[in-house]
């Protein structure tokens, strides 16, 4: 059974829309399909409506942005229920975040020599928030750089020139705030380039303590092959449920094909337990 949990959408920073998501998951031969948009649920009823027909499962998820000791990480919610109020309102207030830094970002640009502003708005598509992704898109369209990849890595990195920063949820906030709305909570590419350094394994049982992290993205493409090792041993110390997952992008990122990383039968059985007792809402 090949599961893939963690997939993006246009109403983020995904190139395809839920249905397209989903129907170019069957063709891939995913039967469990994690639909986590960053900061917001808006896809899901499109995507859960296209899987019924497709014979895909679509598991309801979030990636929500977080912080930790001002550092960013993203947190994986799943079976959150999505009416669920401080979660919401928690959502909102990231999205808004994101889409407030724009006009700066606007401004950085056109003062290097790239502006932007007269086609920014074909790219950000149905999404609740306007994102750096949205800005590489632009900055492609206008022939500055080749992909997004570049926009990234020569501009728009936390760490790049024309980086503005943003608001995002402390880590351990969201943890609860996922748990209290019923979700399972995971943390997405916890070793990968940002976070690095920041989540080891104190920091991470401590997560498990308090607030109560239920699982760690071992699986990935920003973690190489000894860093999945080193992580997943240290899970298993932890009692974490290991995932797996490709972070499909559509077009908007190289090297994430659906079904590249994949979770286990027996990781998703787990994690579903956690929702159902925990009241929240997984699938459909
Ligand atoms: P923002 O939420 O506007 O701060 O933009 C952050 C998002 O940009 C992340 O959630 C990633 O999806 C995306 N991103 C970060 N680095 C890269 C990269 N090198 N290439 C493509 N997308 C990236
Ligand atoms: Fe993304
Ligand atoms: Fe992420
Ligand atoms: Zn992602």
């Amino acid at each position: 059974m090949l599961i893939d949990l963690h997939t993006h959408t246009s109403v983020s920073d995904g190139t395809e829309t839920p249905a397209e998501l989903v129907q170019a998951a069957a063709a891939a031969g995913i039967e469990v399909l994690g639909v986590c948009d960053h900061d917001t649920f808006a896809g899901l009823e499109a995507a859960a409506e296209a899987a019924r027909q497709a014979g895909v499962r679509v598991w309801r998820g979030v990636e929500i942005s977080a912080q930790y000791q001002g550092a960013s990480v993203h947190l994986l919610g799943y079976g959150c229920r999505d009416d669920d109020v401080p979660l919401n309102q928690e959502l909102a207030r990231i999205r808004r975040g994101r889409t407030d830094r724009i006009p700066a970002l606007l401004a950085k640009l056109a003062e290097a020599g790239m502006p932007i502003d007269d086609v920014l708005a074909d790219f950000v598509a149905d999404s609740p928030s306007v994102g750096r992704p949205h800005i590489a898109d632009a900055m492609v369209a206008k022939g500055y750089v080749a992909d997004r990849k570049e926009a990234f890595d020569r501009y728009l990195a936390d760490d790049g020139p024309l980086f503005v920063p943003r608001y995002a949820v402390e880590l351990e906030e969201g943890l609860a705030l996922v748990r209290a709305a019923g979700g399972a909570a995971v943390l997405a590419h916890p070793w990968g380039r940002v976070s690095r350094g920041l989540l080891g394994r104190e920091v991470l049982a401590a997560l498990v303590a308090g607030p109560g992290l239920d699982g760690v993205e071992v699986d990935h493409q920003d973690h190489d092959r000894a860093t999945r090792l080193e992580l997943r041993e240290v899970a298993g110390e932890l009692g974490l449920c290991c995932t797996g997952s490709s972070d499909y992008h559509g077009t908007g990122k190289t090297g994430h094909e659906l079904g590249c990383n994949t979770t286990a039968p027996a990781v998703l059985a787990t994690l579903a337990g956690l929702v159902e007792q925990r009241g929240g809402r997984l699938t459909d």
